[in-house]
Protein backbone atom coordinates (compact mmCIF):
# COMPACT_ATOMS: atom_id res chain seq x y z
CA UNK A 1 0.00 0.00 0.00
CA UNK A 2 1.19 3.51 -0.77
CA UNK A 3 2.16 5.73 2.02
CA UNK A 4 1.71 9.05 2.30
CA UNK A 5 4.48 10.93 3.97
CA UNK A 6 4.75 14.53 4.07
CA UNK A 7 8.53 16.53 4.33
CA UNK A 8 7.46 17.61 7.82
CA UNK A 9 4.35 16.94 9.74
CA UNK A 10 4.35 20.02 12.24
CA UNK A 11 1.12 18.81 14.34
CA UNK A 12 3.02 15.18 14.50
CA UNK A 13 6.76 16.81 15.98
CA UNK A 14 4.62 18.76 18.51
CA UNK A 15 2.13 17.06 19.79
CA UNK A 16 4.09 14.71 22.61
CA UNK A 17 4.69 17.92 24.17
CA UNK A 18 1.25 19.88 23.30
CA UNK A 19 0.06 19.37 26.68
CA UNK A 20 3.37 20.80 28.76
CA UNK A 21 3.77 23.81 26.30
CA UNK A 22 -0.20 24.42 27.02
CA UNK A 23 0.81 24.45 31.20
CA UNK A 24 3.69 26.45 30.49
CA UNK A 25 1.64 29.11 28.33
CA UNK A 26 -1.09 29.52 31.11
CA UNK A 27 1.72 29.81 33.74
CA UNK A 28 3.13 32.78 31.79
CA UNK A 29 -0.40 33.88 31.52
CA UNK A 30 -0.92 33.64 35.35
CA UNK A 31 2.21 35.48 35.71
CA UNK A 32 1.39 38.74 34.44
CA UNK A 33 5.14 39.41 32.67
CA UNK A 34 5.84 39.14 29.33
CA UNK A 35 9.17 40.11 28.73
CA UNK A 36 12.60 40.39 30.60
CA UNK A 37 11.03 38.37 33.19
CA UNK A 38 12.40 34.73 34.52
CA UNK A 39 11.96 31.83 31.87
CA UNK A 40 14.13 34.06 29.70
CA UNK A 41 16.55 34.13 32.45
CA UNK A 42 16.17 30.87 33.30
CA UNK A 43 16.43 29.39 29.34
CA UNK A 44 19.72 31.59 29.19
CA UNK A 45 21.25 29.44 32.10
CA UNK A 46 19.80 26.66 31.15
CA UNK A 47 20.94 27.00 27.27
CA UNK A 48 24.37 27.76 28.26
CA UNK A 49 24.65 24.84 30.70
CA UNK A 50 23.66 22.65 28.06
CA UNK A 51 26.87 22.71 26.42
CA UNK A 52 29.86 20.85 27.49
CA UNK A 53 32.26 22.81 29.19
CA UNK A 54 33.96 23.27 32.71
CA UNK A 55 33.04 27.08 32.97
CA UNK A 56 29.49 27.63 31.18
CA UNK A 57 29.85 30.37 28.76
CA UNK A 58 27.45 33.98 28.73
CA UNK A 59 23.80 33.32 26.87
CA UNK A 60 21.89 36.10 25.95
CA UNK A 61 18.00 34.96 24.62
CA UNK A 62 17.14 37.01 21.59
CA UNK A 63 14.26 37.39 18.93
CA UNK A 64 15.49 35.12 16.11
CA UNK A 65 18.50 33.30 14.44
CA UNK A 66 19.21 36.20 12.24
CA UNK A 67 19.41 38.55 15.01
CA UNK A 68 21.69 36.22 16.84
CA UNK A 69 23.90 36.47 14.22
CA UNK A 70 23.81 40.24 13.27
CA UNK A 71 24.23 41.56 16.50
CA UNK A 72 27.38 39.42 18.09
CA UNK A 73 29.02 40.97 14.47
CA UNK A 74 27.54 44.35 15.38
CA UNK A 75 28.72 44.11 19.10
CA UNK A 76 32.28 43.27 17.69
CA UNK A 77 32.27 46.59 15.49
CA UNK A 78 30.85 48.33 18.59
CA UNK A 79 33.79 47.10 20.43
CA UNK A 80 36.50 47.78 17.99
CA UNK A 81 37.08 44.21 18.12
CA UNK A 82 36.35 44.29 13.72
CA UNK A 83 36.86 47.46 11.75
CA UNK A 84 33.38 48.52 9.63
CA UNK A 85 33.57 46.85 6.41
CA UNK A 86 36.27 43.79 7.28
CA UNK A 87 36.09 40.68 5.32
CA UNK A 88 34.16 37.57 7.06
CA UNK A 89 34.59 34.24 4.92
CA UNK A 90 31.59 32.07 4.31
CA UNK A 91 30.37 28.66 2.97
CA UNK A 92 28.48 29.60 -0.15
CA UNK A 93 26.35 26.98 0.49
CA UNK A 94 24.52 28.04 3.56
CA UNK A 95 21.59 29.59 4.09
CA UNK A 96 20.80 33.31 2.76
CA UNK A 97 20.43 34.22 6.47
CA UNK A 98 24.32 33.57 7.47
CA UNK A 99 25.29 36.17 4.44
CA UNK A 100 21.95 38.44 5.12
CA UNK A 101 24.01 38.85 8.96
CA UNK A 102 27.14 40.29 7.73
CA UNK A 103 26.42 42.63 5.25
CA UNK A 104 23.61 43.95 7.68
CA UNK A 105 26.84 44.50 10.05
CA UNK A 106 28.49 46.53 7.59
CA UNK A 107 30.98 43.83 7.05
CA UNK A 108 31.92 42.00 3.62
CA UNK A 109 30.91 38.43 2.87
CA UNK A 110 34.13 35.82 1.41
CA UNK A 111 32.21 32.98 -0.24
CA UNK A 112 33.78 30.12 -0.59
CA UNK A 113 33.33 26.42 -1.40
CA UNK A 114 32.73 24.09 1.28
CA UNK A 115 34.51 20.54 1.24
CA UNK A 116 32.56 17.79 -0.32
CA UNK A 117 32.30 15.48 2.40
CA UNK A 118 31.03 17.33 5.41
CA UNK A 119 29.31 19.84 2.99
CA UNK A 120 30.60 22.44 5.19
CA UNK A 121 33.58 25.31 5.38
CA UNK A 122 36.73 23.55 3.85
CA UNK A 123 39.57 25.09 5.38
CA UNK A 124 42.27 25.27 2.25
CA UNK A 125 39.56 27.35 0.71
CA UNK A 126 39.92 29.45 3.76
CA UNK A 127 43.23 30.06 3.69
CA UNK A 128 42.80 31.09 -0.01
CA UNK A 129 40.34 33.51 1.06
CA UNK A 130 42.60 35.45 3.92
CA UNK A 131 43.27 39.05 3.14
CA UNK A 132 44.56 41.56 4.84
CA UNK A 133 41.17 42.85 5.45
CA UNK A 134 40.09 39.56 6.79
CA UNK A 135 38.30 39.94 9.85
CA UNK A 136 36.60 36.78 10.75
CA UNK A 137 35.41 33.31 9.94
CA UNK A 138 31.93 32.48 9.90
CA UNK A 139 31.64 28.70 10.58
CA UNK A 140 28.28 27.23 9.73
CA UNK A 141 27.26 24.00 11.04
CA UNK A 142 24.76 23.28 7.87
CA UNK A 143 22.25 20.39 8.24
CA UNK A 144 23.70 19.12 11.91
CA UNK A 145 26.92 18.28 10.70
CA UNK A 146 29.91 20.30 12.89
CA UNK A 147 32.55 22.23 10.79
CA UNK A 148 35.55 20.78 11.10
CA UNK A 149 36.50 23.19 13.83
CA UNK A 150 39.89 22.25 15.30
CA UNK A 151 41.12 23.07 11.67
CA UNK A 152 39.34 26.03 11.18
CA UNK A 153 40.61 27.35 14.48
CA UNK A 154 44.63 26.24 14.18
CA UNK A 155 43.93 28.88 10.93
CA UNK A 156 42.01 31.58 12.76
CA UNK A 157 44.90 31.47 15.36
CA UNK A 158 47.47 31.98 12.87
CA UNK A 159 45.55 34.72 11.18
CA UNK A 160 44.48 36.28 14.75
CA UNK A 161 40.77 36.03 12.92
CA UNK A 162 37.41 35.98 15.17
CA UNK A 163 35.20 32.89 14.83
CA UNK A 164 31.42 33.41 14.74
CA UNK A 165 29.68 29.60 15.09
CA UNK A 166 26.16 29.71 12.79
CA UNK A 167 24.60 26.54 14.89
CA UNK A 168 21.06 27.43 13.64
CA UNK A 169 21.07 24.10 12.48
CA UNK A 170 23.21 21.66 14.89
CA UNK A 171 22.06 21.95 18.74
CA UNK A 172 23.63 19.58 20.17
CA UNK A 173 26.21 18.51 17.72
CA UNK A 174 29.60 17.74 18.62
CA UNK A 175 33.16 17.75 17.49
CA UNK A 176 34.98 15.16 19.92
CA UNK A 177 33.49 16.20 23.13
CA UNK A 178 33.20 19.48 22.11
CA UNK A 179 29.86 20.72 21.56
CA UNK A 180 28.90 23.59 18.62
CA UNK A 181 27.78 26.76 19.91
CA UNK A 182 30.50 26.18 22.59
CA UNK A 183 33.60 26.39 19.91
CA UNK A 184 33.68 29.88 18.49
CA UNK A 185 34.19 33.12 19.53
CA UNK A 186 30.48 33.48 19.33
CA UNK A 187 27.40 31.19 18.49
CA UNK A 188 24.28 31.62 17.59
CA UNK A 189 21.66 29.53 17.91
CA UNK A 190 18.05 29.71 15.79
CA UNK A 191 14.53 28.42 17.50
CA UNK A 192 12.67 28.81 14.26
CA UNK A 193 10.04 25.99 14.50
CA UNK A 194 11.40 23.99 12.49
CA UNK A 195 14.75 23.26 13.89
CA UNK A 196 15.90 20.78 16.03
CA UNK A 197 14.57 22.90 19.03
CA UNK A 198 11.91 24.90 17.87
CA UNK A 199 9.74 27.80 19.64
CA UNK A 200 6.07 28.39 18.75
CA UNK A 201 7.06 31.34 16.64
CA UNK A 202 10.92 32.98 16.22
CA UNK A 203 13.45 33.21 18.84
CA UNK A 204 17.00 32.89 19.14
CA UNK A 205 20.25 33.09 21.74
CA UNK A 206 24.24 34.08 21.43
CA UNK A 207 26.53 32.00 23.43
CA UNK A 208 29.93 33.45 24.43
CA UNK A 209 32.51 33.39 26.72
CA UNK A 210 33.15 37.06 26.50
CA UNK A 211 31.18 39.33 28.74
CA UNK A 212 31.74 42.21 26.76
CA UNK A 213 30.39 40.75 23.75
CA UNK A 214 27.15 39.26 25.64
CA UNK A 215 26.87 42.53 27.37
CA UNK A 216 26.81 44.56 23.94
CA UNK A 217 24.24 42.31 22.28
CA UNK A 218 22.16 42.28 25.29
CA UNK A 219 22.15 45.92 24.79
CA UNK A 220 21.78 46.09 20.94
CA UNK A 221 19.52 43.71 21.73
CA UNK A 222 17.13 46.86 24.23
CA UNK A 223 17.32 49.83 22.34
CA UNK A 224 21.24 49.98 22.71
CA UNK A 225 20.63 50.59 26.60
CA UNK A 226 22.89 48.97 28.92
CA UNK A 227 20.51 50.01 31.87
CA UNK A 228 16.91 51.76 31.87
CA UNK A 229 16.68 54.82 29.64
CA UNK A 230 20.36 55.18 29.17
CA UNK A 231 21.45 54.47 25.59
CA UNK A 232 25.07 53.90 24.51
CA UNK A 233 24.19 52.30 21.25
CA UNK A 234 22.10 52.98 18.17
CA UNK A 235 20.08 49.80 19.21
CA UNK A 236 17.38 47.91 18.22
CA UNK A 237 14.47 45.51 19.99
CA UNK A 238 15.53 41.72 19.17
CA UNK A 239 14.14 40.28 22.65
CA UNK A 240 12.80 36.79 23.43
CA UNK A 241 9.23 36.81 24.43
CA UNK A 242 8.90 35.10 28.10
CA UNK A 243 5.80 32.75 26.31
CA UNK A 244 9.08 31.61 23.90
CA UNK A 245 11.48 31.16 26.80
CA UNK A 246 9.25 28.98 28.32
CA UNK A 247 8.69 26.62 25.40
CA UNK A 248 11.99 26.31 24.57
CA UNK A 249 12.64 25.67 28.30
CA UNK A 250 10.43 22.58 27.92
CA UNK A 251 11.89 21.40 24.56
CA UNK A 252 15.38 21.82 25.90
CA UNK A 253 14.80 18.72 28.09
CA UNK A 254 13.65 17.07 25.26
CA UNK A 255 16.73 17.35 23.12
CA UNK A 256 18.28 14.52 24.07
CA UNK A 257 15.68 12.05 23.28
CA UNK A 258 14.86 14.13 19.86
CA UNK A 259 18.38 14.40 18.79
CA UNK A 260 18.10 10.09 19.56
CA UNK A 261 15.56 9.98 17.23
CA UNK A 262 16.55 11.65 14.31
CA UNK A 263 20.02 9.90 14.75
CA UNK A 264 18.22 6.66 14.29
CA UNK A 265 16.14 7.51 11.68
CA UNK A 266 19.39 8.67 9.62
CA UNK A 267 20.76 5.52 10.70
CA UNK A 268 17.91 3.50 8.70
CA UNK A 269 18.86 5.96 6.11
CA UNK A 270 22.66 5.12 5.79
CA UNK A 271 21.74 1.44 6.55
CA UNK A 272 19.36 0.86 3.79
CA UNK A 273 19.84 2.95 1.15
CA UNK A 274 21.32 1.40 -1.52
CA UNK A 275 21.01 2.52 -4.73
CA UNK A 276 24.34 3.95 -6.92
CA UNK A 277 22.29 7.04 -8.28
CA UNK A 278 22.40 8.07 -4.47
CA UNK A 279 25.07 9.56 -2.52
CA UNK A 280 24.50 9.90 1.10
CA UNK A 281 25.87 11.96 3.78
CA UNK A 282 28.88 11.20 5.36
CA UNK A 283 29.05 9.49 8.49
CA UNK A 284 32.14 11.30 10.65
CA UNK A 285 33.92 9.11 12.58
CA UNK A 286 34.54 11.67 15.64
CA UNK A 287 31.64 14.03 15.21
CA UNK A 288 28.30 13.53 16.81
CA UNK A 289 25.79 14.65 14.20
CA UNK A 290 22.24 15.94 14.78
CA UNK A 291 20.49 15.50 11.57
CA UNK A 292 18.97 18.86 11.10
CA UNK A 293 18.64 17.72 7.52
CA UNK A 294 18.88 14.28 6.29
CA UNK A 295 20.69 15.30 2.58
CA UNK A 296 21.28 13.12 -0.20
CA UNK A 297 22.90 14.08 -3.57
CA UNK A 298 21.49 12.25 -7.26
CA UNK A 299 22.79 14.08 -10.68
CA UNK A 300 19.07 13.06 -11.73
CA UNK A 301 17.45 15.11 -8.58
CA UNK A 302 14.30 16.78 -9.92
CA UNK A 303 13.72 13.53 -11.40
CA UNK A 304 14.15 11.30 -8.13
CA UNK A 305 12.46 13.89 -6.33
CA UNK A 306 9.28 13.82 -8.70
CA UNK A 307 9.02 9.97 -8.68
CA UNK A 308 9.17 10.45 -4.37
CA UNK A 309 6.39 12.46 -4.71
CA UNK A 310 4.50 10.61 -7.16
CA UNK A 311 4.54 7.59 -4.42
CA UNK A 312 3.50 9.72 -2.14
CA UNK A 313 6.79 11.10 -0.60
CA UNK A 314 7.15 15.20 -0.25
CA UNK A 315 11.31 16.02 -0.36
CA UNK A 316 12.58 19.60 0.03
CA UNK A 317 15.80 21.69 -1.36
CA UNK A 318 18.19 23.07 0.69
CA UNK A 319 18.98 25.01 -0.86
CA UNK A 320 17.70 25.56 -4.76
CA UNK A 321 19.64 28.96 -5.03
CA UNK A 322 22.55 30.03 -3.36
CA UNK A 323 23.23 33.36 -1.48
CA UNK A 324 25.40 34.71 -4.45
CA UNK A 325 22.52 33.94 -6.91
CA UNK A 326 19.92 35.37 -5.68
CA UNK A 327 19.07 38.77 -6.44
CA UNK A 328 19.55 40.62 -3.39
CA UNK A 329 23.43 39.94 -4.04
CA UNK A 330 23.64 40.25 -7.33
CA UNK A 331 26.01 43.01 -7.03
CA UNK A 332 28.21 41.03 -4.50
CA UNK A 333 31.84 40.24 -5.46
CA UNK A 334 32.28 36.74 -5.32
CA UNK A 335 35.00 34.42 -7.17
CA UNK A 336 33.94 30.63 -8.72
CA UNK A 337 32.16 28.75 -6.60
CA UNK A 338 31.24 25.15 -8.67
CA UNK A 339 30.56 22.63 -5.83
CA UNK A 340 28.27 25.57 -4.19
CA UNK A 341 26.29 25.41 -7.42
CA UNK A 342 26.84 21.65 -8.00
CA UNK A 343 25.40 21.11 -4.98
CA UNK A 344 22.58 23.39 -5.52
CA UNK A 345 21.38 21.18 -8.08
CA UNK A 346 21.96 17.96 -6.92
CA UNK A 347 20.87 18.16 -2.70
CA UNK A 348 17.65 16.47 -1.71
CA UNK A 349 16.29 16.39 1.98
CA UNK A 350 14.77 13.72 2.95
CA UNK A 351 12.33 13.69 5.47
CA UNK A 352 13.51 13.52 9.01
CA UNK A 353 12.11 15.20 11.92
CA UNK A 354 8.59 13.72 12.21
CA UNK A 355 9.04 10.62 10.55
CA UNK A 356 9.91 6.83 12.50
CA UNK A 357 12.37 4.32 11.43
CA UNK A 358 9.64 2.37 9.68
CA UNK A 359 8.90 5.33 7.11
CA UNK A 360 12.42 5.72 6.68
CA UNK A 361 12.81 2.37 5.56
CA UNK A 362 9.84 2.37 3.51
CA UNK A 363 11.55 5.67 1.48
CA UNK A 364 14.54 3.88 0.83
CA UNK A 365 12.82 1.05 -0.40
CA UNK A 366 11.67 3.37 -2.69
CA UNK A 367 14.87 4.84 -3.78
CA UNK A 368 16.40 2.01 -4.25
CA UNK A 369 13.83 1.14 -6.60
CA UNK A 370 14.62 4.28 -8.82
CA UNK A 371 16.49 3.31 -11.84
C1 LIG B 1 17.43 29.15 10.23
C2 LIG B 1 18.79 29.61 9.95
C3 LIG B 1 19.18 30.94 10.24
C4 LIG B 1 18.23 32.01 10.65
O1 LIG B 1 17.50 31.74 11.80
P1 LIG B 1 16.06 32.44 11.99
O2 LIG B 1 15.71 32.10 13.42
O3 LIG B 1 15.14 31.85 11.00
O4 LIG B 1 16.26 33.91 11.81
C5 LIG B 1 20.50 31.28 10.03
N1 LIG B 1 21.39 30.39 9.55
C6 LIG B 1 21.05 29.12 9.25
C7 LIG B 1 22.11 28.18 8.75
C8 LIG B 1 19.74 28.70 9.43
O5 LIG B 1 19.41 27.43 9.12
Amino acid sequence: MMMEIPFLDMNRLTAPYAEELKQVCSQVIDSGRFLHGEQTSLFESELAGSVDCSNPPYCVAVSNGLDALRLSMRSWVALGMVSPGAEVIVPGNTYVASVLAITDAGLTPVLVDPEPVTMNLDPQKIEEAITPRTAAIMEVHLYGTPARHSLIANIARKHNLLIIEDNAQSIGAKEGDCHTGNMGDVAAFSFYPTKNIGALGDAGAILTHDKQVADTVRALANYGSDRRYHNIYQGFNCRMDEVQAAMLRVKLRHLVDETARRQSVAGTYEETITNPQVLKPAIISDMTQVWHQYVIRAARRDELRKYLADNGVQTDIHYATPPHLQPCFSTLNHGPLPLTELLADEVISLPIASVNTDEAGYISTLINRFE
